[in-house]
C-alpha cells in the first residue's frame, strides 16, 4: 500500500467534504502531494489528526487543532412533509436514502454516515440530523468507502435515475428489505407502495 492510500484509509469515509475536497480520495490525494494540511478532516477527530501527521512525517501541530471528537449523527425524514423530489437522495454518498419521484423518502439509518449533505439540499427542510448514543450502529469507515465506490461506478454506468429505479424494481434480498423500509415509511404516512 503507497502512502496515498495508507491515508486515506485513515480517513473516516463520510465523504461529507467539510475538508473542501470532493471526497476523502481527493484529500487524501491532496495530503499526500503536500498540498492540504492533515488539519482539515473535523469527523476524524484527534485520532485520525494524530494518525495523519504521523504517517506524512510531520510533528502534530498543536495550533491545529481545529475540532474535537464529534457527536456520532445520522439523519433522520419528517416523512410527513417529504415531498418525494429526490434531492436528498442524490447528494447521500453512500447510498442511505431510498425513495423514487413523488414518493416518500426515507432514511436507511444503518448506511447513513451522519455526512450532512442531505440537509441543506431539502426544499421542505424535512431532515435533520439527530446524535446516536452508540458508534456501532452506524455503518463502519470501511463498509462506507466501498458503498461510496460502488455507487460512483453505478453513477457511471446507469446514471442516476436508473439506480433510483432499481431500489424499487429488482427482486434480491436486499432490494426486497429496502421495498420493506420504504412501505413501512408510506405506512407511517398512510400511503401505499405500489406494485
Ligand atoms: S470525512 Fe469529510 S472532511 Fe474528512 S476527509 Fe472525508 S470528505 Fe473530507
Ligand atoms: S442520509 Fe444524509 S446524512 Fe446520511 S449519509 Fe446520506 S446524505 Fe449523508
Ligand atoms: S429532499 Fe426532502 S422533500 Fe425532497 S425527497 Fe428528500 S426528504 Fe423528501
Amino acid at each position: 500500500m503507497n502512502r496515498k492510500e495508507l491515508l486515506h484509509n485513515l480517513l473516516p469515509q463520510t465523504q461529507c467534504r467539510r475538508c473542501g475536497f470532493a471526497d476523502c480520495k481527493a484529500y487524501a490525494d491532496s495530503m499526500d502531494r503536500g498540498i492540504s494540511s492533515p488539519n482539515l478532516c473535523p469527523p476524524g477527530g484527534e485520532a485520525t489528526r494524530e494518525a495523519l501527521f504521523s504517517v506524512l512525517g510531520m510533528p502534530v501541530d498543536p495550533i491545529g487543532a481545529i475540532h474535537k471528537d464529534e457527536e456520532i449523527l445520522i439523519a433522520r425524514i419528517y416523512e410527513d412533509e417529504c415531498i418525494g423530489c429526490t434531492k436528498c437522495i442524490q447528494q447521500c454518498p453512500t447510498d442511505a436514502i431510498i425513495g423514487a419521484q413523488s414518493v416518500i423518502h426515507t432514511v436507511v439509518e444503518q448506511w447513513c454516515t451522519g455526512c450532512s449533505l442531505c440537509v441543506s439540499v431539502c426544499p421542505t427542510d424535512c431532515i435533520t440530523l439527530v446524535p446516536i448514543s452508540d458508534l456501532a450502529l452506524r455503518i463502519s469507515a470501511h463498509e462506507s468507502g466501498v458503498r461510496y465506490s460502488e455507487m460512483k461506478e453505478r453513477l457511471a454506468v446507469h446514471g442516476r435515475l436508473e439506480e433510483q429505479r432499481e431500489y424499487l424494481d429488482v427482486e434480491d434480498h436486499e432490494q426486497e428489505s429496502l421495498k420493506d423500509i420504504v412501505a413501512a415509511a408510506l405506512d407511517r404516512k398512510g400511503q401505499v407502495l405500489e406494485e
